[in-house]
């Protein structure tokens, strides 16, 4: 099979593409290096049957080709990362909602099916734990910054699903919740690749907050077994699903557990949301996903656990930082 990544340089994409290479198929990344990085297809550069195209999903002409080539889409391209969106909103919603239209409106022009990522950040402020693919979002004001990434996510689900819907297009979403490992970087505000940095150079690990806040961390080789299992199935296209580890961890015991892990002498230090982002910031006190439709789909079942993740994520960094 020929498969299109947008995104594909990025950390998901990336290890998307090696995943799916190695699965026998030709994989075409197109990506313009916003944040992702040709040092991510390392692996992938020289293979035959890998193909990097730099240039953005905005371009049409270019995307048109690749996707009339392609037998399956994997739409990743997307601004990323909380930091960037606070301090990026134009990049964030344009890229997003465009991008997204883009590729639809030519996988439908083509007919060829679709994988949408979308986010946790959806489920916004809302208590339910777990969330489900049916809640409610529970978002707030459009004068914080952070609430576009949802809106815009939210509008590339509700598009996807319409051509489903109403063009019969096999589109699905996955809603991916915070996903870790290898290769991914702290500059766009991911916790913990940042914590991991600060630890092995002994620097502060920066807690936002009181570090009460919890999330749930999946390895990124386990996303990646997921998208690849939920379109070789056939009754998944036109759903959303949740993607994600139920393993549950306070922001202030992961700065702990890496400090640990790593021997590391960095003092702990609290930073105020306002600090951190932007002026009345607004966080999810919890984030865990519900994540039966998976396990009922694909049999899904994280096979790494928070511990050994960070042990991959600090070796990888080690070996970054001595190459
Ligand atoms: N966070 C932190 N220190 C950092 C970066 C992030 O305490 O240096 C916190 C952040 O405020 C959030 C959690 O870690 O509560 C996860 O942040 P991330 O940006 O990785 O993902 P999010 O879940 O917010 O999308």
């Amino acid at each position: 099979m020929k498969v299109l990544v947008t995104g594909g340089a990025g950390f998901i994409g990336s290890h998307l593409g090696e995943a799916l290479m190695q699965r026998n198929n030709e994989v075409v990344a197109i990506d313009d290096l916003s944040t992702g990085d040709t040092k991510n297809l390392h692996a992938l550069m020289e293979k035959k049957g890998f193909q990097l195209i730099v240039d953005s999903v905005l371009n049409e002409p270019t995307l048109d080709a690749l996707v009339r080539e392609a037998d399956l889409i994997y739409h990743l391209a997307a601004a990323v990362g909380v930091k960037l969106i606070v301090s990026q909103p134009v990049k964030t919603i344009e890229t997003n909602i465009r991008g997204s239209e883009v590729v639809l409106k030519l996988a439908n022009k083509w007919r060829k099916p679709v994988v949408v990522a979308s986010t946790s950040e959806i489920y916004g402020k809302g208590s339910s734990i777990p969330f489900t693919e049916t809640d409610d979002m529970v978002l707030g004001p459009t004068t914080r910054n952070r609430w576009s990434y949802a809106c815009s996510k939210a509008i590339d689900e509700f598009l996807a699903l319409a051509y489903h819907r109403e063009k019969a297009l096999p589109v699905m979403c996955v809603r991916l919740f915070n996903t870790v490992g290898p290769r991914q970087v702290g500059q766009y505000g991911m916790v913990l690749p940042t914590f991991a940095r600060q630890a092995l150079s002994h620097d502060p690990i920066t807690v936002y907050g009181d570090g009460s806040q919890s999330r749930t961390f999946c390895s990124i080789f386990d996303v990646v077994d997921a998208l690849i299992r939920l379109v070789e199935k056939n009754d998944t296209w036109g759903e959303v699903f949740n993607i994600g580890s139920d393993e549950e961890i306070s922001i202030l015991e992961l700065a702990k557990l890496v400090k640990k892990k790593t021997n590391s002498r960095s003092e702990i230090k609290f930073i105020s949301y306002d600090e951190a982002y932007e002026a009345g910031f607004e966080d999810m006190q919890r984030r865990i996903p519900n994540i039966a439709k998976l396990k009922k789909a694909i049999g899904f079942q994280p096979r790494h656990s928070i511990s050994a993740i960070i042990d991959q994520v600090v070796e990888s960094l080690k070996k970054s930082n001595s190459s």
